[in-house]
């Protein structure tokens, strides 16, 4: 509708032209329309599991140390969480050079394009369903969502997760796993032959605020008069940690 309402404009204010003209007009003119839409639909696929909210956190571990069992909150924490996860390591696998076409992935498929030039201005297209996006927009994109969605030198926190938490069969099983989530670091190695050092929160990929914010929060929450062992195992082990951040007040 929106073609042949241009076309029917175009041909009333057109019409005193030479007929050539108005055949290359009409050409020019409905390519670039075509182009856009076709352009702002491939971009319309991407879509970045935003990070999770700390409220929402907050009330999982308050709720859990007043020992009220609330499975929604439970699994809309959880499965917020691992959607999320599902994204950084997405984004982190596009960042080394293999994006995973977004169109093929809503009909359930799997297809992974090849980012050969590594360069902004690279157009990425699929081999199979011929969705394509620049490089640039695809980033874009993301950092619309707040960014922070490379993996950094938590991935393998992020994969765990990813991996385990739906195989979880119980809301105390997906506690512990976001408990062990939420709590892990971003691990470098300073000194080679030495035990990787925390650097920050992975946390901060995943829940909304600032690094203070997310350490305040991580510092804070309850776990009440008689915690489950693993989380009181967590929870001792966490505060035990110095990570760098913290002690650079970063
Ligand atoms: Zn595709």
């Amino acid at each position: 509708m929106f073609y042949i309402g241009w076309c029917r404009h175009l041909g009333d204010a057109s019409s005193y032209l030479p007929t050539l003209i108005q055949q290359v007009d009409y050409y020019a003119i409905l390519t670039l329309v075509s182009r856009d839409y076709k352009s702002m639909h491939d971009r319309a696929d991407i879509e970045w599991a935003p990070r999770v909210s700390l409220a929402k956190i907050r009330a999982l571990y308050v709720r859990e140390a007043s020992g009220i069992c609330d499975d929604a909150l439970v699994d809309e924490v959880g499965f917020s969480l691992l959607w999320r996860c599902e994204s950084i390591i997405e984004f982190t696998e596009a960042v080394k050079g293999w994006v995973k076409c977004k169109r093929c992935a809503r009909s359930g498929t799997t297809t992974f394009i090849e980012r050969k030039l590594k360069k902004p201005s690279e157009i990425l297209r699929c081999p199979t369903c011929a969705w394509h996006v620049r490089w640039r927009v695809y980033v874009a994109e993301a950092n619309k969502k707040g960014g922070r969605l490379e993996a950094g030198h938590a991935l393998e926190a992020f994969q765990r997760y990813a991996g385990t938490f739906p195989g979880c069969s119980t809301p105390k099983e997906r506690i512990l796993a976001i408990d062990r989530l939420i709590h892990d670091f971003h691990w470098i190695l300073l000194e080679e032959g030495k035990n990787p050092e925390p650097f920050k929160p992975a946390g901060l990929n995943l829940l909304q605020g600032s690094t203070t914010q997310v350490l305040e929060l991580l510092e804070e929450l309850a776990y009440g008069d008689n915690p489950a062992p693993e989380l009181k195992a967590v929870q001792e082990w966490w505060q035990s940690q110095k990570p760098i951040a913290r002690r650079q007040g970063r």
